[in-house]
């Protein structure tokens, strides 16, 4: 039997493996899936197994560009920067909470600069952590209004959380948000655009270590770490849950990238990907 450390090594490689290849994941499940039907089916219809693989690998090829944070194919969004150059953002979603004030702390300390994808709904409950953050020079976009997913919502319904969620920034600080990060980072085509209707341009990311799953400090600074490139956008969270554990590996993250070069900037200061 595996001790549980050497599991949970093990579940950890199964969800990288997936997360890095879940196109070849979905392909395989849906053919799985097909084969499955194909068996149970008394008649033993190829054509009719190959018509699910088939209808299946079709959905899947419409909806990838709605997960895939690297996709551009239902608009531009930014991913990462440069990649020659030893820069790295660090972004925050979900916020502002409670953690929020020692998230600044830490960023203040360790001389980093970052960016906060607000909700609106958040920022409302606490705009005096939303003034310190931009007073403090990081910057502050939208994350929309509440944290609903935007996938399987009518084009009315997503365009109300963009709206909001940009008006309940300005009502905080003066003036709109120009960058927007999707909940989850799934979008249709029209949510690019509804977000650059509001004068925002959208942001994702290009490393997630996960922080929301709590794994513990270290963990979340090893998965940053193991697939970490220059220019990386860094997917983290200040709000959503205890986020003690993002504090903690944020400031041994800064210390580890200063040692080797690496400036902490904001989304809008990262020079082009080539
Ligand atoms: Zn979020």
């Amino acid at each position: 039997m595996l001790e549980p450390d050497k599991l949970s090594i093990c579940c950890d490689a199964v969800r990288d493996w997936v997360n890095e290849n879940y196109e070849a994941s979905y392909i395989i499940g849906v053919g799985a899936l097909s084969l499955a039907s194909w068996a149970l089916d008394p008649k033993k219809s190829k054509k009719r197994a190959l018509g699910i693989f088939a209808t299946a690998l079709a959905v899947g090829a419409m909806l990838e560009p709605c997960v895939n944070v690297q996709s551009q194919v239902y608009g531009p969004v930014l991913s990462h920067g440069s990649r020659q150059k030893r820069c790295v953002a660090l972004t925050f979603d979900d916020g502002p909470s409670e953690y929020t004030g020692s998230l600044l702390d830490v960023l203040a300390e360790e001389g980093a600069k970052a960016t906060f994808f607000c909700l609106g709904e958040q920022a409302l409950r606490y705009p005096e952590l939303v003034r310190r953050a931009e007073a403090e020079g990081h910057l502050v976009g939208s994350h929309s209004y509440t944290h609903r997913n935007l996938l399987g919502r009518l084009p009315a319904a997503s365009r109300r959380q963009i709206v909001t969620g940009a008006q309940a920034l300005n009502d905080v600080l003066g003036h709109y948000p120009l960058w927007f990060r999707p909940p989850y980072g799934m979008r249709y085509p029209w949510t690019i655009l509804q977000a650059r209707q509001s004068g925002m341009s959208t942001v994702l990311w290009s490393n997630c270590p996960c922080d929301w799953t709590t794994p513990g400090a270290k963990v979340i600074m090893e998965r940053i770490i193991r697939s970490f490139q220059p220019g990386d956008i860094i997917l983290l969270h200040d709000g959503g849950g205890d986020r003690s554990q993002t504090v903690i590996a944020v400031r041994y993250l800064i210390r580890y990238l200063h040692r080797q070069g690496y400036k902490f900037v904001r989304v809008d200061e990262l020079e082009p990907a080539e």
